[in-house]
């Protein structure tokens, strides 16, 4: 009876709405409404009156059966998981989203948001009346990639369909936020804020770092370029860095504070996550929810991982986003149980070892540097650099002060004349050489 004081009154009448649908039980019903934790069924007992509070509202997720990336099942998986936590998109809202693009993979190799979702959000909040932009920055980074993951994954596509803006965030301007936590100052990418609503679309993966790559996981692609990988050198001596990583994590979440997230659990990505190295594996689920951190302890309890093992999930119950009594489950379904597998943590790293991680981490990361033949002195990247790292020398050519760099990668992609290139990263273009041949 507790569950049910978490459900809204507006949800409660649709309860009462849905009575017929109620004696068939069948999928769609919302009978099959589920407690998070315990996996039980809620009591079909008529539900109390409760004063709607924007805090229990949140904390609901929507549990959707899909089982094909069909654009039709796609679409009303989401709708009706839209419907499920009373969501309803403002005609002139300028949206965001976010899938993931973790590198230059294609849809198949399940290790990024597949297009049907993205696409199924394109056209609901188009038909409202809203303006829609995709965006994301890849993991590893060389000029163009996140343009060219874009277009792998389908996504490049989907916004030409449904007239939406492809955002590589490295195109973008960063904002430094202070955040009195563990990324400070933290640069996040400015696309965030000039838009009304940040739509989280991450794909549930296995992760050998995260343990698992879900919704609160999924906003650290806010960061730009390779200061993400700045970011994890910053910390990757501590002898806890795999319990400790969740922090940083949940300092990205609150910066960029997604108003919906919406899961493609359809196919997810198991055993050796987060790249397409791991395998594929049918789920058959669309999830939905105003809280990532809620959506995330529902998504662990179906692929049967402890939301505390997982250190993003745990970082965000402690923090006080959710908790695993207030992250309730509505299932159109029983809730179903697609076990994972959680990878063995990897022992610290030491000695030679953690030599051996610095120097891999320093050749991933390339360097900004400026060519005076093509450099035309026209000052945008001096401008627009967040971190104040380039500034003119004699002779009005800028010059790039590599302590202060925080190899965002902007300044590439803003210079039209082509006079940034990218120096350095020997694994880098290892890594992108391989992933090109095997598309992994
Ligand atoms: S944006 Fe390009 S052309 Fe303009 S000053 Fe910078 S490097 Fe030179
Ligand atoms: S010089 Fe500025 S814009 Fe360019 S990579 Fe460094 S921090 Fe980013």
């Amino acid at each position: 009876m507790g569950e049910f004081i978490r459900i809204t009154r507006r949800q409660a009448l649709k309860l009462l709405a849905g009575a017929a649908a109620l004696l068939g039980l069948g999928p769609g019903s919302p009978l099959a409404s589920q407690d998070a934790m315990t996996g039980k069924n809620r009591s079909m007992a008529a539900p109390q009156k409760t004063t709607p509070g924007p805090r229990r509202g949140t904390q609901l997720v929507s549990v959707r059966p899909c089982r094909t990336y069909d654009d039709a099942e796609v679409h009303a998986a989401v709708s009706s998981a839209l419907r499920a936590i009373d969501f309803t998109p403002r005609r002139g809202q300028r949206v965001l989203l976010k899938p993931n693009i973790m590198a230059q993979n294609t849809p198949e190799q399940a290790a990024s948001t597949h297009p049907a979702v993205a696409g199924a959000l394109c056209r609901i909040f188009t038909e409202a009346g809203c303006t829609v932009s995709i965006g994301d920055s890849s993991a590893f980074y060389q000029g163009g990639c996140t343009r060219e993951g874009l277009e792998t994954t389908g996504m490049t596509a989907v916004a030409e369909q449904y007239g939406a803006s492809l955002l590589p965030f490295e195109t973008t301007t960063l904002r430094r936020i202070t955040t009195k936590r563990y990324l400070n100052p933290l640069y996040i990418t400015e696309a965030v804020f000039a838009h009304d609503l940040v739509v989280n679309l991450p794909k549930l993966k296995v992760h050998r770092l995260a343990r698992y790559s879900g919704a609160v996981k999924n906003i650290y692609g806010c960061v730009v370029g390779g200061t993400k990988q700045l970011y994890h050198i910053q910390y990757q001596d501590r002898p806890d860095y795999k319990e400790f990583w969740g922090r940083p994590l949940v300092d990205v979440y609150e910066a960029v504070d997604p108003g919906l997230t919406v899961m493609d659990a359809v196919v997810g990505l198991d055993e050796d996550g987060p790249a397409a190295t791991g395998t594929p594996r049918q789920t058959g689920l669309i999830l939905a929810s105003r809280s990532a951190p809620a959506l995330d302890v529902v998504a662990c309890r179906i692929i049967g991982f402890d939301p505390r093992w997982v250190p993003a999930v745990r970082e965000a119950m402690d923090r006080g986003h959710t908790s695993l009594e207030r992250a309730a489950a509505l299932s159109s379904i029983p809730l179903p149980s697609v076990p994972y597998r959680r990878l063995p943590d990897d022992p610290p790293a030491t000695g030679i070892m953690r030599s051996l991680d610095h120097y891999v981490f320093d050749r991933i990361i390339v360097q900004p540097s400026i060519s005076r033949s093509r450099c035309t002195r026209c000052g945008d990247c001096v401008e627009k650099c967040a971190a104040g790292a380039i500034s003119i020398t004699r002779g009005g050519y800028p010059s790039v002060d590599l302590e202060a760099c925080i190899r965002c990668y902007c300044c590439a992609e803003y210079c039209t004349a082509g006079a940034v290139s990218m120096s350095g990263g020997v694994i880098n273009h290892l890594i992108r050489a391989v992933r090109r041949i095997k598309r992994i």
